[in-house]
């Protein structure tokens, strides 16, 4: 028997009586108990509570066919909520946090029959680019484990690229789902903003974040955005627009998906900063889309050199914000007092002890730059910008389907190389950050390797609420060139 790999796969499998959803969920526990010493993708295995939903499934047997993740094995980022299962959002302030309810994606994903297998490492409050962030220990990038896997959602791209489940949830602000499923190797898709509901995720800048799936195929990230998407009673931000069938909608044949197509391709941002390695993997992977029948377009975003600047200081602003109700009252963390502490020591030591670093820096970042005499200067400033880039690709959607760029600028670099000088981290971010900015959907789909067999993606970003364009082409892409069934070293799974 063939060994499932893909969602689509374990679903077939179960549907058809060959596998059970306790053996697809033994099949991803063991894989996890043999791979994740080594890499440490998961913050927390929820074994029993898995098993139990899978048995839960097997005795539904009958209502398979209306369950379309039906015993799929899947992980979450842990800044995302279950209820009784500890979520940290990779900080200590919120070490032994239990939440009381679920994230909305959380009961969609368990309604439409998928088993929660565990938590994913991640940066603190999903502020980062390496998993380095994260108070318990950075996750290890499956392709070479002295490299970082990206950042925030380290933990989920690294799960899925080293095969212990098939598709993720990550949530992304400035990149952290497209970044690190580009360095490690898979499919990474961030929705428009409100697409899917935030209700249950654990806020770092809200008018940014957005949750949204990996998976080793395009298909598998639009079964999974098909369960998560649309309305929420629970999030007044969650669009009302209807949700269209991206499963379906993918196309059968790679050159029809492309004919008639226009790809912009922003050439003035490529210019500088890119690695040659990664240049190369892209420059083949756009030619080959032309290939295929689409037409490349010249255009101009002349805003998005501001876009990390902007990012920056929208993105600490909203956190500085957010991050406020850390007070060792309402949740999680609060540090041990002496007998002359009082209300303001109380909050102090705790968010002393409680944050790391790169939280503390972007607090007082957003802090700064929402202060009185600066709100104008820098806020103001930063929200006008981010309209011109919003601009910038609605005229250049006037003219093409969607926008191509690398994801990263670099295939996945070293620990510890970026970590002492926070602007290099940051520039990491530099293709990831104008989608979140502008609300719009993007892609990253694996388009072949760097020096040194490193992975590198193809971000494709699209319209708002034009997921389906983006997973077409990401589809057909896919497809043609094949990287997807690529997997890291010594991952290759036998047959059971
Ligand atoms: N790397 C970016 C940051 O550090 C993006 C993080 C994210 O998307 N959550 O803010």
């Amino acid at each position: 028997m063939t060994v499932p790999g893909t969602a689509r796969e374990f679903r077939d499998a179960i549907r058809a009586g060959r596998l059970t959803a306790v053996d697809a969920c033994t099949r991803a526990l063991e894989r996890i108990g043999r791979t994740d010493p080594a890499l440490h993708a998961f913050q927390t295995v929820s074994a029993d509570r898995a098993l139990a939903r899978a048995a839960a499934i097997d005795r539904g047997r009958a209502g398979l066919d209306r369950l379309p993740l039906a015993g799929v094995p899947i992980a979450i980022k842990d800044n995302i909520c279950i209820n009784g299962v500890t979520t940290t959002a990779g900080s200590r302030i919120l070490e032994h946090f239990v939440p009381p309810y679920d994230a909305t994606v959380v009961g969609r994903l368990e309604q439409a029959g998928a088993v929660i297998v565990g938590k994913t490492v991640c940066d603190e409050f999903a502020m980062g680019s390496s998993t380095e962030n994260s108070a318990f220990g950075p996750t290890k990038n499956p392709w070479d484990p002295d490299r970082i896997p990206g950042g925030s959602s380290g933990g989920s791209a690294a799960a899925v690229a080293a095969r212990m489940t098939p598709v993720a949830l990550g949530s992304d602000t400035g990149g952290s789902i497209r970044q690190p499923a580009a360095l490690c190797g898979v499919v990474g898709l961030k929705p428009t903003w409100g697409r899917v509901s935030r209700y249950g995720l654990i806020a770092f800048a809200s008018s940014l974040d957005q949750i949204g799936p990996f998976a080793t195929t395009v298909e598998d990230a639009a079964l999974v955005l098909q369960a998560i998407a649309g309305p929420d009673p629970c999030d007044a931000t969650a669009a009302a627009h209807g949700v269209p069938d991206y499963v379906t909608a993918l196309p059968n044949e790679p050159a029809k998906a492309l004919r008639g197509r226009k790809i912009g391709i922003p050439r003035r941002l490529l210019e500088s900063g890119v690695d040659a390695d990664v240049r190369a993997a892209f420059d083949a992977a756009v030619s080959q889309l032309e290939d295929l029948g689409a037409t490349l377009v010249d255009v101009d975003l002349p805003h998005s050199r501001h876009a990390i600047a902007v990012y920056y200081l929208i993105a600490t602003a909203e956190a500085s914000s957010n991050l406020a109700r850390y007070d060792g009252v309402r949740y999680g963390l609060r540090a041990p007092l002496g007998p002359d502490d009082d209300l303001i020591s109380m909050y102090e030591r705790t968010r002393a002890a409680g944050f790391g670093a790169e939280v503390k820096r972007r607090i007082m970042l957003g802090t700064y730059v929402l202060s009185a005499g600066y709100y104008d200067a820098y806020y103001l400033k930063g929200q006008q910008v981010r309209t011109l880039i919003r601009r910038d690709f609605d005229r250049a959607f006037e003219s093409v389907d969607v926008v191509a760029v690398p994801t990263s600028p670099t295939t996945a670099f070293r620990f510890g190389e970026r970590t002492e000088d926070p602007l290099q981290m940051y520039l990491a971010d530099v293709f990831t950050v104008s989608a979140p900015l502008a609300g719009l959907p993007a892609i990253s789909v694996p388009c072949g390797f760097g020096a040194g067999r490193l992975p590198v993606g193809l971000q494709l970003t699209g319209r708002p609420f034009d997921e389906t364009t983006i997973l077409g082409i990401a589809h057909a892409y896919e497809r043609t060139a094949g990287w997807w069934k690529e997997e890291p070293p010594d991952l290759k799974v036998g047959p059971t």
